[in-house]
């Protein structure tokens, strides 16, 4: 197994719009071991979801999950751990939710962020089996967050209040984090 260097803003490899993983790839040997690597490579940074364009890799797949407690984020509620390819997100609704977001191609900032509260989203596992959930709160909010990186937009190009935008260890002196994705 791999740790890959997760690229940082600034990289116009994040700025890229993903492509389809190709249903030939399906289940096959380098997608499980892409999927293998890209957990180990969150876990080793404590993340709660990590896009394959953060790695470099130009494909339309996402990972996150929180379903054991983060040490770094014990207040963050769960989300069961998923790899997601070819995703689409529809919102329910029209109802939007601030939040905080980190990212760790954005690390040390912390940034207010208005998402949809409730989605749906469908794509495939990696055995090509079709998944659709229907959820909201934190879990809609980080699956919008790495479906974003499968488009080129980065949180910081999501903040609408920038007096709500800042450095981690300012914002939240002494407190929980919210969760990087
Ligand atoms: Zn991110």
């Amino acid at each position: 197994m791999t740790i890959h260097e997760i690229l940082k803003m600034g990289d116009p490899r994040l700025l890229r719009i993903a492509k389809p993983v190709p249903q030939a790839a399906f289940d096959s040997d380098p997608l499980h071991t892409l999927v293998r690597d890209m957990f180990e490579t969150m876990a080793s940074v404590d993340g709660a979801g990590l896009a394959a364009p953060q790695i470099g890799v130009d494909l339309q797949l996402v990972i996150f999950g929180t379903d054991a407690v983060n040490p770094r984020y014990p207040e963050a509620p769960l989300v069961p751990r998923t790899v997601l390819l070819n995703p689409v997100i529809t919102p329910l609704d029209e109802e939007e939710e601030d939040g905080w977001e980190g990212c760790l191609s954005v690390p040390g900032l912390r940034g207010m962020v208005p998402r949809f509260k409730r989605i749906r989203y469908s794509g495939f596992d990696p055995y090509g089996d079709p998944l659709e959930r229907t959820v909201d709160g934190f879990h809609a909010r980080v699956v919008q967050h790495e479906c974003d990186h499968l488009i080129g937009k980065l949180y910081p190009m999501r903040v609408r209040d920038f007096s709500r935008f800042g450095f981690t260890e300012v914002l939240f002196a002494g407190q929980p984090l919210p969760p990087d994705d």
